[in-house]
């Protein structure tokens, strides 16, 4: 039997998109039960990202003032979620005893039973299977105009540094008809994009559908203006995949495409699967199918034998590639994977240094490209007002760039709207309505546009 008393539960997120995506899956999950305040809350779940040691750091930081909550009320259940409860399990709950279980990504189903919540579930049995795609289960998603749908789990790559194929496991699709069906639920929400991730999301293979197909499907739901896709591998991205995001209108225009280390000898030591050469080549593809294409990427600096002329490899692929903005992290090692069995050769303030170097440049390279964009109209998809500024609304480019700007018309605080880009910094842009009959050539323009669909 259900106990009587409604159950209230909270949940801490740390780490990538996949664990916000699974936080919302696991409120899906819990969902007739309240949400809550951690001091008001029956169950605190910490859902935890082990990708690098830093991120675990703060995470045993926040679960150490946890123990003042379950100090409270005894009563209280705090469980640790995700890639680091996969990867400590017992371990964890031996370092912070006050924790009364770890679940690692594959095992949510199980949660309702193991809280109290909710008598055994039906599928009780699939639980930590390694296969599990919790296709079934609609997650509570955040509010908003925009939608993150996992469309595939786990990783087969195991890049030499990377923690994910062993506690994520090994990579399964949705089906993507179940995928479908999930964007035309959320269409029907009101929800106007959606991103598909997947941790090497465009490896997806159902068994019939490929990526390609997969974006064309999502891109034909009604009510769907907007398709992202996050993360690619380079050795995936497929000349069909480029035209396809070059020919489908709604799939925007932003490649996110990690190069991690611009040297192939690193390269080949990350287990990367591809030399610079090679991941250059596919760059050269991408911007002469989408010339207005913007560009990202994810660095690690710092890597085990990384020396002065592997680091000035990276530096001057930055250089060459000018992306619009790139992720730069330092290497850490994380235990039990491939490269940790190599010497951590670079010093700790040599990493610091080389990260802090391409910080610069690339700050420079994405002022020069935002400041080019200044005079331009662009569409941008408002997500709501800017919670620093009163008065002020936030919305993105199709190619995922902030533009931040002062609506005084009420048409212009939800949707789709066409801005002219005024000012931009590294990092944002800055936008105002179209006025008189600059604006009217816009909806013109536009109207034309949608009725050519
Ligand atoms: S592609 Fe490499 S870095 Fe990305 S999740 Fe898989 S193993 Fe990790």
């Amino acid at each position: 039997m259900s106990e009587a008393k409604p159950k209230t539960f909270y949940i801490k997120t740390y780490g990538c998109q996949m664990n916000k995506y699974d936080s919302e899956l696991v409120a899906g999950l819990l969902r007739q039960h309240g949400v809550a305040a951690p001091e008001d809350a029956d169950v605190i779940l910490v859902n935890t990202c082990a990708v690098r040691e830093h991120a675990e750091q703060r995470v045993l930081g926040h679960l150490t003032q946890l123990r003042l909550h379950k100090q409270a009320d005894p009563a209280r259940k705090i469980g640790v979620l995700g890639c680091m409860a996969e990867r400590m399990g017992d371990d964890l709950i031996a370092r912070r005893p006050f924790v009364d279980f770890v679940l690692g990504p594959d095992g949510y189903r199980k949660l309702p039973a193991l809280l109290g919540f909710d008598e055994q579930p039906e599928w009780e049995e699939n639980a930590e299977d390694r296969l599990e795609t919790y296709t079934d289960i609609f997650p509570a998603h955040t509010e908003g105009v925009a939608a993150w749908i996992a469309v595939m789990r786990g990783c087969n790559n195991f890049c030499s540094y990377c923690i994910v194929p062993y506690v994520r496991g090994r990579e399964r699709s949705r089906p993507a008809a179940d995928v479908v069906k999930e964007v035309r639920r959320l269409a029907e929400q009101g929800y106007l994009e959606v991103t598909l991730l997947g941790q090497n999301v465009n490896s997806y293979w159902d068994g019939e559908h490929d990526f390609s197909d997969l974006l064309k499907m999502v891109a034909s739901v009604d009510g769907i203006v907007r398709v992202r896709f996050a993360t690619s591998h380079p050795k995936d991205l497929s000349d069909k995949l480029i035209d396809t995001i070059a020919s489908e209108p709604k799939v925007c225009n932003h490649v996110h495409l990690p190069v991690q280390s611009g040297s192939s000898r690193i390269l080949r030591l990350m287990n990367r699967k591809y030399t610079r050469e090679q991941y250059l080549e596919r760059v050269e593809r991408i911007r002469q199918a989408i010339p207005d294409v913007a560009l990202t990427t994810d660095v690690i600096v710092g890597f085990p034998g990384e020396t002065e002329e592997d680091f000035e490899q990276t530096r001057s692929l930055l250089e060459q590639v000018e992306y619009d903005g790139a992720f730069v992290f330092h290497y850490s090692v994380r235990p039990g994977t491939a490269a940790a069995r190599l010497p951590d050769s670079v010093p700790r303030e040599e990493k610091i240094a080389r990260l802090e170097e391409l910080n610069r440049l690339q700050k420079k390279i994405s002022l020069k490209k935002n400041r080019a964009l200044v005079g331009r109209v662009e569409e941008v998809l408002v997500e709501g007002p800017n919670r620093k500024r009163p008065g002020q609304y936030i919305g993105r480019t199709e190619t995922n760039k902030i533009v931040v700007f002062s609506p005084t018309r009420k048409e212009s605080r939800q949707g789709l709207v066409r801005l002219r880009i005024v000012d931009a910094s590294a990092h944002t842009l800055f936008g105002r309505e179209l006025d008189g009959a600059e604006g009217e050539t816009a909806s013109a323009v536009a109207v034309a546009a949608a009725s050519e669909d």
